[in-house]
């Protein structure tokens, strides 16, 4: 294949294509950076630059690039049957057959699956079952979900709606009724003086205190990602979830796991919920559960949830052309078993993650990072203005586009959050390239240093 003209397609881009989370405008000016080749930890661009690949494209390539297995499942699948769909009492052989592996796969009695194409319809999906969960039980105004400032669960109307960011609920008039937001556990920022597992027990207990001013009566579910990561890999306090998890017993509150980034070994676990101690109703799932190589999302249902779903007497009025769709599930599966037959999360966690969190505590070090947090394969370096101090830049964000960008030039794709350089690489990555990104993350932080003036 000839390389591709990438001036031409830069231009073409820039005229033809709006990019998601990006400006726009400022994207068109600039060039578009076009990837065109990945191999393990490692994509090239369309420039002939190699680059480490320490975000797993976006925390979703968990067992790396370049694993031909998962094109043969989805050709093998394609040429057999390449669509059918899960309604009129109909599916396909995949469809169930990643049904039941994810229950398998899944924590305590989660044994039911409702297969969309994204986290965002996962996240659409549980709103509105679960509301549907109370109502048929006669509880129709017990439908508010609670969620929390900062936290991220995709962009559709119900999961950016049941998101707490701030910059997303100002475009298209976010949220929709009856989703409210409490504080989320932020130590690094909120603290104060507070041991962090102190902490922790006071960041959940704002749940329980937004309970108790809606009415318990009132509240269908509270949803939380176990790790917030979009917002910059805020990692809670080891008290926080067994806390909530009481707190939602008490008042009969479903919770909600948002595993789409935890899933599928994140967090050296299979699920998040697993490396917190606490057990959800409900979870969602997409990004790793084919480790991104094709789309696919899924809501999943303990019994008790699923039974009263199933025996509402009627039809569930819910689902998209492609829940369930063939060719997904096959690639899904190929994904699942080479991460099976692998042990590919199992290695990341004995193997992979200690040698990863000593480095990462090392860059910890470095005279711009005020905190380095990590929990198994994923983690944030916060760049702060002042060593010593908990305290942010007073300029937001200029420090940690900087950062990027000089990792970029050194061949690291890092992903800045304001001032946090977030950290999710493939979970195969080696020690060698451990090593790798730590000497391109030290040389780039040396450079914002310099450029900062620090
Ligand atoms: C990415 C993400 C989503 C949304 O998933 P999409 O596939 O982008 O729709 C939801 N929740 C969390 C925690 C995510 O990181």
């Amino acid at each position: 294949m000839d390389a591709p003209d990438i001036r031409e397609l830069q231009r073409l881009d820039a005229a033809h294509h709006l990019h998601p989370f990006n400006d726009n405008a400022a994207l068109a000016r600039q060039g578009t950076r076009v990837l065109v080749r990945g191999q393990g930890c490692y994509v090239w661009d369309a420039d002939g630059n190699e680059l480490l690949d320490a975000f797993a494209g976006l925390w979703c390539v968990n067992i790396g690039y370049g694993r031909a297995e998962l094109g043969r499942a989805a050709a093998r699948q394609m040429t057999r049957l390449a669509y059918y769909n899960s309604f009129f009492q109909c599916t396909t052989e995949p469809t169930i057959r990643l049904a039941a592996k994810l229950a398998e796969l899944a924590p305590g009695d989660i044994n039911h699956a409702f297969f969309v194409n994204s986290g965002s319809e996962a996240n659409d999906t549980i709103l509105r079952l679960v509301r549907h969960f109370w109502a048929v039980q006669d509880q129709p105004r017990k439908n508010i979900f609670i969620g929390r400032r900062n936290g991220y669960h995709g962009t559709t109307v119900a999961g950016a709606s049941l998101g707490g960011m701030a910059a997303m609920h100002g475009q298209g008039g976010l949220p929709i009724p009856d989703i409210h937001h409490i504080a989320p556990p932020f130590w690094f920022a909120d603290g104060g003086e507070l041991p962090e597992d102190e902490y922790g027990l006071l960041a959940a207990r704002r749940l329980e205190q937004k309970i108790l001013e809606l009415g318990p009566e009132r509240v269908a579910a509270f949803i939380g990602e176990p790790v917030m990561g979009a917002i910059g890999v805020h990692i809670p306090p080891r008290t926080y979830w067994p806390e909530v998890e009481r707190i939602c017993r008490r008042y009969d509150v479903l919770l909600v796991a948002d595993e789409v980034i935890c899933g599928f070994g994140r967090t050296g676990r299979w699920f998040g919920s697993q490396h917190f101690g606490f057990q959800p109703d409900v979870m969602t799932l997409a990004k790793g559960i084919t480790s991104g190589y094709i789309p696919l999302g899924a809501a999943m249902f303990n019994d008790r949830v699923a039974g009263v779903l199933k025996d509402s007497g009627g039809e569930l009025a819910h689902g998209a052309t492609y829940s369930g769709h063939p060719v997904c599930a096959a690639v899904a599966l190929e994904n699942l078993r080479i991460m099976q037959d692998e042990r590919i999360v199992e290695r990341a966690r004995e193997q992979v993650a200690p040698y990863l969190a000593r480095r990462w505590a090392e860059l910890g070090e470095h005279r711009l990072v005020g905190q380095a947090r990590i929990v198994g394969l994923m983690g944030a370096l916060e760049l702060v203005p002042d060593k010593g101090r908990r305290a942010f830049f007073h300029e937001r964000g200029q420090a940690g586009v900087l950062c990027r960008d000089n990792a970029l030039r050194n061949g690291l794709i890092l992903r800045a959050t304001h001032d946090s350089m977030l950290l999710s690489p493939p979970l195969v990555i080696a020690r060698e390239q451990v090593d790798e990104l730590f000497d391109k993350t030290w040389k780039s932080l040396d450079q914002t240093a310099a450029r900062l003036g620090r």
